[in-house]
C-alpha cells in the first residue's frame, strides 16, 4: 500500500494537507515534533471522515530520529511504502540579521533544510526502486523567492530548498518521481497569528491572507496522477503578492 507522509502535520498547513490526502484515500502519517495533542486531534478528524492515518514523532532536523523513526516504519509495513511526500514542518525565528543569535540562524536552517535532507534522502530509495510515480512536494516560501527583511535566515532556508527541489527533480524524473516547491504568502495559521495582520493584508492585492485549506488544494493537485508531467517547478499562492 502506498501512504503519505506530512512533516510537520499537526498544525497549520501541515494539518490541512494531512487532512486533504486523507480524503483523496490515501493512509496519511501525521508527524510532528511536541504538540502531541494536536497531532492525536488531526488524526481524529481523519478518522472521522473516514480516513486512515497515524502518528510519528520526529524531529526532522535531528538525523538519529528520522532514521529511527522511519527506519521502525519500514521494518513494520514491508509490503507498504511512503509514495507521498510533503515537507512541511519549518519554524521562523526572525531579527535583523546584525542581531540575529547563532542559534535562531541555524534553527531555522536546519528544520526546513536539513529536514528535507534527512527525510527525503531516506525516503528516496524506495520511492525511486518502485516505478509507481512518487511525489515530494517541498513548503518554500515568498520569503525564499524574494526575500524579506528580518528573515535572513527563513529566506535562506526557503530559497535552499527551491534550488534543492529543482537539482532533485532532475535526479528522479526517469524514475517518474516528481519534486515540486510550494511558496505561500501569508497564510493565517499559528506562525502568523503575532504578525500584525491589518497592515500586511493592506501588502496583499487580495487584501487578505491566505487559508491552509487552499495551501492544501494545491498540495493535492501536485501530488494527484493530473500533475504527473509537473517537476522542478514552484508554485506560489500568495493572493497576488509577488506577481
Ligand atoms: P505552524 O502553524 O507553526 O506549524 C508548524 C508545524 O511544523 C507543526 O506541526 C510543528 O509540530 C511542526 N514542526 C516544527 N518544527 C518541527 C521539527 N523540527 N520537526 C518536526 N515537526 C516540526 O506553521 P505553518 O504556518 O503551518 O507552516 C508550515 C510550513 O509552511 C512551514 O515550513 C512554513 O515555513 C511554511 N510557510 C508558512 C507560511 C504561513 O504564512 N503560515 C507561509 C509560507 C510558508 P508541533 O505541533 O509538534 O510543534
Amino acid at each position: 500500500m502506498k501512504y503519505a507522509l506530512v512533516t510537520g502535520g499537526s498544525r497549520g498547513l501541515g494539518r490541512a494537507i494531512c487532512l486533504e490526502i486523507a480524503q483523496m484515500g490515501i493512509p496519511v502519517i501525521v508527524n510532528y515534533q511536541s504538540n502531541e495533542n494536536a497531532a492525536l486531534e488531526v488524526k481524529a478528524e481523519i478518522e472521522a471522515r473516514g480516513g486512515q492515518a497515524e502518528l510519528m514523532r520526529f524531529d526532522v532536523s535531528k538525523v538519529d530520529e528520522v532514521e529511527a523513526a522511519l527506519g521502525n516504519w519500514e521494518d513494520q509495513h514491508p509490503d507498504d511504502y511512503i509514495a507521498y511526500l510533503v515537507n512541511n514542518a519549518g519554524i521562523r525565528r526572525d531579527n535583523v540579521m546584525f542581531m540575529m543569535p547563532e542559534e535562531d540562524w541555524h534553527a531555522v536552517i536546519n528544520t526546513s533544510l536539513d529536514g528535507f535532507f534527512y527525510v527525503t534522502r531516506k525516503l528516496l530509495p524506495k520511492m525511486m526502486q518502485r516505478k509507481h510515480g512518487g511525489r515530494i512536494v517541498n513548503m518554500s516560501s515568498l520569503s525564499g523567492l524574494k526575500g524579506m527583511q528580518g528573515q535572513a535566515n527563513y529566506s535562506a532556508a526557503k530559497a535552499a530548498l527551491i534550488g534543492a527541489t529543482k537539482a532533485l527533480a532532475l535526479e528522479t524524473a526517469p524514475r517518474g518521481v516528481t519534486v515540486n516547491a510550494v511558496a505561500p504568502g501569508f497564510i493565517e495559521t499559528d506562525m502568523t497569528k503575532e504578525l500584525p495582520q491589518d497592515e500586511l493584508k493592506q501588502l496583499v492585492p487580495m487584501k487578505r491572507f491566505g487559508r491552509p485549506e487552499e495551501v492544501a488544494a494545491l498540495v493535492k493537485f501536485l501530488i494527484s496522477d493530473s500533475a504527473a508531467y509537473i517537476t522542478g517547478e514552484v508554485i506560489s499562492i500568495n493572493g497576488g503578492l509577488y506577481t
